[in-house]
């Protein structure tokens, strides 16, 4: 079966699930581990890797920049910047700091973490002068709800963001209510970040959900990837799960050819309603 991928605003295909970093490159120890996990996921198609200069300071850009070395051209790089770095000089420096932690002269897509007080329109120019110097190719933005894409969308140049990076899994659709149509209509795809529904020591019960252990137990896959498949399921939406284990990189990745029937995502949908009134858009 096919992998499934996801057309970017400028026309590039994206696997629809890549590789989270947050956690990565915290403690030596674990850095081959880690580095080995990435290249992994690579040679099983998950080309996207998301990670950010926040991720233990740096630690986790090294990572990546260890598991992408000599094979750059087959990389879909994802980073981001911290809110407080997102505009004037400090962008600049911020990127080529992350730039060299990488191992690359190119970031493809940057990304703003979050809004902070930086106005959003020192932080597209800042995205524009970083694209015209070849260091990024494409920009976009991560935690932004409505409101904020509207108001991105009125800044000059603020039409050219290539995503918004936000949280999204069974137990947590907020964003469905608003931000994802909003999403659709702009041809923005969003990026789902804890698509397993996990972060740090955080877990939401999606994986061990009867619903989601059954349809599992049904296909003879894991619960895992049922929640993968349910993020991925409209065609707009690109996952980024992390995963150190062998055998947790391996089911991510054989969850790019998995497509789950509409009784799936009815029976889901009984279980983790869609939502009905607008929320606060989710965050870690
Ligand atoms: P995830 O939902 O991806 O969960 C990661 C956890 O799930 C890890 O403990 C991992 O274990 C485990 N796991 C991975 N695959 C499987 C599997 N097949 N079965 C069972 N468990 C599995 O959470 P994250 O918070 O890591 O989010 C994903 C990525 O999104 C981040 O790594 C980061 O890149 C990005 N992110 C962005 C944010 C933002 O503000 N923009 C905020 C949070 C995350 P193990 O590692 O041991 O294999």
């Amino acid at each position: 079966m096919k992998a499934k991928t996801v057309q970017l605003p400028d026309g590039t295909t994206v696997p629809a699930i890549g590789q989270g970093t947050w956690y990565m490159g915290e403690r030596n120890s674990e850095f081959r581990s880690e580095v080995n996990a990435l290249k992994q996921g690579l040679d099983a198609g998950m080309t996207l890797i998301d990670t950010a200069e926040m991720y233990a300071e740096g630690g986790a850009e090294r990572v990546v920049g260890e598991a992408i070395a000599g094979r750059r051209d087959d990389v879909f790089l994802v980073s981001k910047v911290y809110p407080h770095n997102a505009g004037g000089a400090k962008a600049i420096t911020a990127c080529e700091q992350s730039l060299k932690r990488l191992q690359t002269d190119c970031i493809d897509l940057y990304l703003l973490h979050w809004r902070g007080s930086i106005p959003l329109h020192d932080t597209v120019a800042a995205m524009e002068k970083l694209q015209q110097a070849g260091k990024i190719r494409r920009w976009g933005v991560s935690n932004l709800d409505t409101q904020d894409m509207q108001s991105l969308w009125k800044v000059p140049g603020g039409m050219k963001c290539m995503t918004n990076q936000v949280l999204y899994h069974a137990a947590a659709r907020g964003i469905e209510f608003d931000l994802l149509p909003w999403c659709e209509e702009h041809a923005v795809p969003v990026m789902a970040y804890c698509p397993l529904a996990q972060a740090g020591q955080l877990r939401h019960d999606v994986l061990t959900a009867p619903v989601m252990q059954q349809i599992a137990k049904a296909r003879g896959v894991s619960s895992s990837q049922i929640a993968l498949a349910w993020v991925v399921r409209s065609g707009n939406v690109i996952a980024i799960p992390k995963a150190v284990q062998p055998q947790h990189v391996k089911e991510n990745a054989a969850a790019l050819t998995l497509n789950l029937t509409e009784d799936e995502i009815a029976q889901i949908d009984k279980v983790f309603p869609a939502p009905r009134h607008k929320t606060p858009l989710d965050m870690v």
